[in-house]
């Protein structure tokens, strides 16, 4: 088999168990990456790698890991380099809604989200770029999101979420000097489980609600999974070494102010 993209790279996504985190994983293993599968229940995070690895003909390792909690991420990362060799891309892609209006809001609601989205991306960061820097390499991808512009019943996830583009650009400063680009990818409406979950909340099927949304988005359809990889696959691609600190939008048409 002849070289391809990420031959030779390996790549850790969180959140890979299904979902934009695992079309992203699938990405990086179709182009010949070595791929960690990280997310919450080990059962499902190796079925998902057991999956990759027979598909795409390549390393695929599933580890379980809450990238909320400082120990979990490190026992992670430790595992990761063991078994791929090192870390030269990482992916912060683990999420969690908990969609409520502000005074129905539980101190649990914020902290739970704002745990997941950034302690989750501060502690694999951390953890990662030991790596990078010691090898003078790496790509770290952030997943922020369209609601970071303002969504009513979002005020925790879109906060978060713009607190990722923040934590984006702050990081490309300090790491740049390591070859480390870090950009963030801002998916607008993709199909998956958080969205089919979301319909259902407001009372519509997932295809009605699908539709309805379509409907609103320039390029006159809702995302796919393989939409959010794609961009994530060429950020963390040598093809774009001079793009950093940049959150590109990933979301069928130029975002506008609504509401
Ligand atoms: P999803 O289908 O709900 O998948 C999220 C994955 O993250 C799940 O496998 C989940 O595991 C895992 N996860 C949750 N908490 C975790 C933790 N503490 N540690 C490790 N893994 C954890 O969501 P998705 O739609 O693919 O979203 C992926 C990312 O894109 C998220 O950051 C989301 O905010 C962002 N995003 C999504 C959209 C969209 O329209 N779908 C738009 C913009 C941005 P469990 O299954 O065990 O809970």
């Amino acid at each position: 088999m002849g070289e391809k993209r990420f031959s030779g790279r390996r790549v850790v996504v969180t959140g890979s168990a299904r979902g934009i985190g695992r079309a992203t994983a699938e990405r990086f293993a179709e182009d010949g990456a070595a791929v960690a599968v990280v997310d919450l229940d080990a059962a499902t995070a190796a079925a998902t790698a057991a999956e990759i690895a027979a598909t795409y003909e390549t390393q695929a390792v599933g580890i379980a890991c809450d990238v909320s909690v400082r120990e979990s991420v490190e026992a992670m990362a430790e595992e990761v380099a063991q078994r791929l060799g090192g870390i030269d891309v990482l992916v912060n892609n683990a999420g969690v809604t908990r969609d409520n209006l502000i005074h129905k809001m539980e101190d649990e609601d914020w902290d739970l989200v704002m745990g997941v989205h950034l302690r989750g991306a501060f502690l694999c960061t951390r953890a990662a770029q030991r790596h990078m820097v010691r090898q003078n390499y790496g790509k770290i991808c952030n997943i922020s999101s369209t609601s970071a512009l303002g969504n009513r019943g979002q005020v925790n996830y879109s906060t978060a979420k713009a607190g990722l583009q923040g934590f984006t650009r702050s990081l490309a400063l300090e790491l740049g000097r390591f070859n480390i680009n870090v950009n963030a990818v801002a998916p607008g409406f993709i199909d998956t489980e958080m969205t089919q979950l979301t319909a259902r909340r407001l009372g519509h099927e997932p295809e009605a609600y699908r539709q309805m949304r379509a409907k609103t988005i320039a390029i006159g359809r809702v995302g796919v999974p393989r939409d959010v990889a794609n961009l994530v696959c060429f950020l963390c691609s040598d093809e774009a070494g001079f793009v950093n600190g940049q959150v590109v939008y990933a979301s069928g048409g130029p975002e506008t102010r609504r509401g």
